[in-house]
């Protein structure tokens, strides 16, 4: 761990500069495509960790709207569980963006919820492909995690490269409680 937010009540938040699918946590998130049938960036690295077991599990799913999420087991992972969700396309940032990219974040929430998942770790969802702007993604995404009621106990936050990890940083620091 690099960074890290405590707040009684609410998950252990951390930060790490890594690859997601060397994570150990119960559940990792994957930034996947409407079709969950693989695709390139973090949804790539994580179809050829995972094994070709996952996606022939995403097959029953029958795709996932953007801002949903939904889970299946790690197969070959360390983790548990991949849970998928569907980061929204920017598109300026007058078209919903935020409340959909939040809504990733509380619905994989729900879904680790669900599966008993205590820790988990998230991929800068959007920020890739996707063209969301690092430091709102990481924003949004900080921000959303403090104030959703869940079960998990640790949200590690993994960053590809060292721009997303600073986009974290100032998030974390202008969300960071004051005494
Ligand atoms: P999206 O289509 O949602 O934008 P991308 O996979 O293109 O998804 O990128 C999302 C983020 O994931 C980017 O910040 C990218 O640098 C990062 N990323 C790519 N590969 C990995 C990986 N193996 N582990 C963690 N993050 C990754």
């Amino acid at each position: 761990m690099i960074a890290g937010v405590e707040r009684d009540g609410h998950p252990i938040l951390e930060l790490v500069l890594g690859d997601i699918t060397q994570q150990d946590t119960d559940a990792i998130v994957n930034a996947a495509n409407s079709s969950l049938l693989g695709g390139g960036g973090v949804d790539g690295a994580i179809h050829r960790a995972a094994g070709p077991e996952l996606v022939a599990r995403c097959r029953l799913l029958g795709g996932c709207r953007t801002g949903e999420a939904k889970v299946t087991p790690g197969f070959r992972l360390a983790a548990g569980w991949v849970i998928h969700t569907v980061g929204p396309v920017w598109r300026g940032g007058d078209s919903g963006e935020a409340l959909l990219l939040a809504s990733c974040y509380r619905e994989a929430l729900a879904r680790a919820d669900e599966v008993g998942a205590r820790t988990i770790s998230f991929p800068a969802i959007s920020t890739g492909m996707y063209g969301y702007p690092a430091v709102e993604a990481a924003h949004v995404a900080v921000s959303t995690v403090l104030v959703t009621p869940t079960a998990v106990e640790v949200v590690k936050f993994v960053c590809f490269d060292r721009m997303a990890f600073d986009a974290y940083q100032n998030a974390f620091a202008e969300l960071r409680p004051t005494e």
